[in-house]
């Protein structure tokens, strides 16, 4: 089927669900569970650590805090805590969020110096009476919670991060300059819940936060319908609210992988240069089924559930060159 035809159905697809509330389309009602799913190759490990809670019959929110911890103190790992793309000055500044099955939900945003900042949301989350931290607010509650303070700029980063002084080439997020992390659980009580943490766009702007610690856009997470996570170019997920899009296309009755090709969708429908842009949303409904779906080819998600592990291509809107 020729991408513009498949577009067509699909805008007539998401226009019908809503002009025909509520919804079409049943679910199963068995349940999948516990299950984890997390964006890109590196979410292998990831839910590997995230396994290790839930299938100890553990929650779906430590799991997933487990699990990001695992890039996010890898430097090896480009796109996500220590050894992460700094911006343009030569600073790595990690955003990241956490949401679990009650609605609560902590973030950090432009968080300097604190190598795991998912833990730090948790803690926003836990002991605080607030959603988001950042800056010097974030630091310094990373510090008095007890976060020790590190260089996260590797050797590595930092000579990419020189050589790109010499041109200082725009960076646009497409297909191979980012890499957030985003993870979806459901653990064995049937809770849902989710995290995302990244080091952003490569050589940024100083300053500038993308989609990964605003809860809806990057993350969302409701434990009667699905939780949703996304990755790449975050201006656009910022202005479609992508995550709590998805939420609310799986209330409507659409499976995981429709809803996420329905906020593909919206984006392309609505924004006009998507085309020069990656996105990738990744979904996982209370039944512990899951679906992603991209603008460009070449995204891909990690599973592991009681079937064992794998790593599936997601569905894309363009076909490639
Ligand atoms: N969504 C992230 C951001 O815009 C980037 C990424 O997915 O790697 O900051």
């Amino acid at each position: 089927m020729t991408t513009r035809r498949r577009f067509l159905q699909l805008s007539a697809f998401t226009g019908a669900i809503s002009a025909a509330l509520p919804a079409f389309g049943k679910q199963s009602t068995t349940q999948n569970k516990p299950v984890v799913v997390s964006t890109w190759e590196h979410g292998m490990p990831a839910n590997a650590a995230a396994w290790r809670v839930l299938s100890q019959g553990g929650r779906a929110i430590d799991a997933v805090e487990q699990g990001v911890r695992v890039p996010e103190g890898d430097p090896s790992v480009r796109t996500v805590g220590i050894g992460g793309y700094p911006d343009a000055e030569g600073n790595v500044t990690l955003d990241a969020c956490i949401m679990d099955e009650n609605m609560n939900c902590g973030a950090v945003a432009y968080l300097q110096g604190i190598k795991h900042p998912v833990s730090v949301a948790r803690l926003v989350m836990d002991n605080t009476p607030h959603v988001m931290l950042v800056g010097e607010g974030a630091k310094k509650f990373a510090l008095e919670q007890g976060f020790v303070e590190e260089n996260l700029l590797t050797d590595e980063a930092k000579n990419d991060w020189q050589q790109w002084l010499k041109t200082r080439e725009v960076q646009q997020i497409n297909i191979e300059n980012h890499d957030t992390i985003g993870m979806l659980a459901l653990d064995n009580k049937g809770n849902l819940s989710g995290a995302c943490t990244t080091s952003g766009a490569a050589y940024k702007m100083p300053g500038r936060v993308g989609d990964s610690p605003i809860i809806g856009s990057g993350l969302y997470v409701d434990n009667e319908v699905g939780a949703a996570t996304a990755t790449g170019m975050g201006e656009l997920m910022m202005k479609t609210v992508g995550c709590h899009l998805v939420v609310e296309l799986m209330r409507q009755g659409a499976s995981p992988a429709e809803a996420c090709e329905g906020a593909v969708e919206r984006i392309a429908r609505k924004l006009g240069d998507y085309k020069a842009f990656q996105v990738g949303f990744l979904a996982l409904n209370k039944q512990g089924q899951y679906g992603a779906h991209c603008i460009q080819p070449g995204f891909n998600y990690a599973v592991q559930d009681s079937a064992g592990s794998r790593l599936i291509d997601g569905n894309s809107l363009l076909r490639g060159a």
